[in-house]
């Protein structure tokens, strides 16, 4: 049987054709798979009234839907915790944002910008230099020049960052303009609870809210990706903002034409903006990372232990500071100087913890995911260009990330050849250097493999 986020994504990919875009979003999106139990696939729902309405409306559609995924259980339920019903595994944004239903709507709140993210901490390097331009322009200058900005890399790599460095520079130099920063799951969340919300007037003030403001930036806007109503929405408040000369900025793991499913208009209006990336640092930017961010917490490290550290943390930023941190904190409680074993000790953790728990199946899984393709195609005999690439991608991430010998390598596939696997490894090392839409995917992958 397949596992309930296999099913659930095939279900929705079917039941994202049937129902209108709207109704996608509000009712059938938010739900997730929390479980097969038996023959049934348990599906929560954020609140009670939600699932209320969803099995009123949906319910024939939902089990129509199962009875074509392949491999699937017999029948579906749905829960809700506010019902009672037991809670989900994992954390759940939806119930979290069906909750602060109950309390005064969110959405007339101030977005809140992190003062601890600003352009004086940081670090400029040939990674990410163009960004750190455009974005300086835009926060001199909001509306006139660069707009929208869109700015798009890897995880961890200081989109995020930079976008709030944006935002505290204009509220410093322009007090009097209205900023707004937010991720997209809040500007979905907020755009649907004003859909639902029951009281009068919330959906015009989402729009007065989105549509009044001087700088708006919506971070991590791939995952309006399949969100087909809220993608309709960030479109109209894109006509409405650029027609006033308001400036925009957007962040994204990709570049525009790299998000999968997306309306083509609001594709073409991302497209239009000055696009800019953000490439992983290289070593002398790691180290100088590392010393800004050692010099800010007040704690005297010797160069070339912040090299050792640089040298060995993979590009991601956000995890070179968590090894930075153990380092401090290694030395506090041994009240001892930072030296060598302290940090030998720290890079031991972060890659027991890179390494730890990670299988073939998980790379698999995840490469497949990412391409949305079928587990048995990739590890079967097709030998079509969209099977044999996400194939080649997991044997090149499962040869770099285990210690997994070459021939069992191939086993994972269904007994592949070693040398396939050898071929694999080297092709896919030679695109990642001269093929950006592979390189981006086997760093997406690598990260939702290494977060899981
Ligand atoms: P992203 O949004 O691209 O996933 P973030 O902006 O959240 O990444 O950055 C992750 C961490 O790395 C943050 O703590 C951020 O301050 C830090 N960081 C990223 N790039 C830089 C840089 N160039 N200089 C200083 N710190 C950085
Ligand atoms: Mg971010």
């Amino acid at each position: 049987m397949k596992d309930k986020d296999t099913v659930w994504q095939e279900m929705r990919d079917m039941l994202e054709v049937e129902i209108n875009s709207l109704g996608f979003d509000i009712w059938i999106a938010p739900l997730r798979p929390v479980e097969i139990d038996g023959d049934v696939l348990v599906l929560n729902s954020p609140s009670a009234k939600s699932k209320t309405e969803v099995a009123a409306k949906y319910m024939p559609l939902l089990r129509r839907a199962l009875r074509e995924v392949e491999g699937a259980p017999s029948d579906v339920t749905l829960v809700s915790e506010e019902d009672g019903d037991p809670p989900p595994h994992g954390v759940n944004i939806e119930v979290a944002a069906a909750r602060a239903e109950e309390a005064p709507p969110r959405i007339f709140e101030p977005s809140s910008l992190n003062p601890k993210y600003n352009f004086e901490n940081f670090v400029v390097g040939g990674c990410n230099r163009l960004a750190h331009a455009a974005a300086q322009a835009v926060a001199e200058d909001p509306g006139k020049v660069y707009n929208p900005l869109f700015i798009y890399g890897g995880v961890g790599l200081g989109k995020t960052h930079i976008m709030h460095a944006i935002g505290n520079a204009v509220k410093l130099s322009a007090s009097n303009l209205k900023i707004l920063y937010v991720s997209s799951e809040t500007f979905l969340n907020e755009f649907i609870e004003s859909i639902c919300a029951p009281k009068a007037g919330n959906q015009g003030s989402f729009r007065d809210k989105y549509r009044s403001v001087d700088l708006l930036m919506i971070d991590d806007v791939q995952f309006i990706s399949k969100k087909p109503g809220t993608q309709e929405e960030i479109f109209h408040t894109f006509e409405a903002l650029q027609s006033a000369g308001k400036q925009m900025v957007f962040a994204s793991d990709r570049p525009p034409q790299d998000i999968p499913d997306l309306d083509s208009r609001v594709r073409s209006r991302f497209a239009s903006s000055l696009v800019v990336d953000i490439q992983p640092p290289d070593l002398e930017t790691r180290i100088a990372i590392l010393q800004k961010k050692s010099q800010s917490a007040k704690v005297n490290i010797q160069y070339n232990l912040l090299e050792y550290i640089a040298e060995r943390v993979s590009s991601n930023i956000r995890e070179m500071e968590g090894v930075l941190t153990k380092v401090m904190f290694l030395a506090k409680l041994n009240e001892r100087k930072v030296d060598l074993d302290i940090c030998q000790e720290a890079l031991n953790d972060y890659r027991v913890q890179e390494c730890d728990e990670i299988t073939a199946d998980e790379i698999i899984n995840c490469t497949c995911r990412y391409f949305n393709v079928q587990k048995a195609d990739v590890v079967g005999k097709k030998k079509n260009k969209e099977i044999v690439e996400p194939r080649q991608i997991a044997m090149y991430l499962i040869n770099e990330l285990m210690t997994l010998p070459l021939d069992k390598i191939g086993e994972c596939f269904g007994g592949k050849e070693h040398t396939t696997v050898i071929h694999a490894r080297d092709k896919v090392s030679a695109l990642i250097v001269s093929d950006q839409r592979i390189k981006t995917a086997v760093g997406d992958i690598k990260a939702m493999v290494l977060r899981k």
